[in-house]
């Protein structure tokens, strides 16, 4: 058993071995390897100073494929060359990203760039590192939340 740390929800779980990576486009559950050790299985060896990988955990997995834009279930489809589909993601420059910092909004252009941002606890986050141990959602999918009216008033957004 080893932990991940939830980034959708801020929380950390235990993971039994494999867990779906939806994000790089993934359909089945794919055994964990330690970012820290160059990759070697994270059921092998000792990985209790080792960098935790942030997954979303099965409880929230769904509600993150939605909120990132996605059908839950569904495969990720890669881009393939002959069918060339609109990327769901882009920059303000309409360049193609393959995700984003739901915590600070950064452009992922690559995966590298995703694990680069995610690895250590999200160190390279300045948001996540000022939010985290408040328990709080994400900022950009509070403000997602907040624009299709799913956090009920409050802060009622009466701009058109
Ligand atoms: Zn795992
Ligand atoms: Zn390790
Ligand atoms: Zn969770
Ligand atoms: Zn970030």
């Amino acid at each position: 058993m080893h932990q991940h740390f939830c980034d959708f929800a801020g929380h950390y779980w235990e993971c039994e071995g494999t867990a779906l990576r939806w994000i790089a486009g993934n359909t089945e559950p794919t055994v964990c390897t330690c970012f820290s050790h160059g990759g070697i299985s994270m059921e092998v060896g000792d990985h209790g100073e080792c960098s935790i990988e942030l997954l979303a955990c099965p409880a929230h997995r769904d509600d993150q494929m939605r909120a990132m834009g996605y059908e839950p279930g569904l495969t990720v489809a890669p881009p393939t060359a002959d069918h060339e589909e609109p990327s769901m993601f882009q920059d303000a420059e309409g360049n193609k990203t393959v995700g984003f910092c739901l915590w600070c909004n950064k452009d992922f252009y690559t995966m590298e760039d995703h694990e680069e941002h995610t690895a250590d606890e999200m160190a390279a986050c300045p948001a996540f590192q000022e939010l985290k141990g408040q328990q709080c959602m994400p900022p950009v999918l509070q403000a997602m939340f907040e624009s299709v009216g799913l956090l009920a008033d409050e802060e009622a957004d009466d701009e058109k």
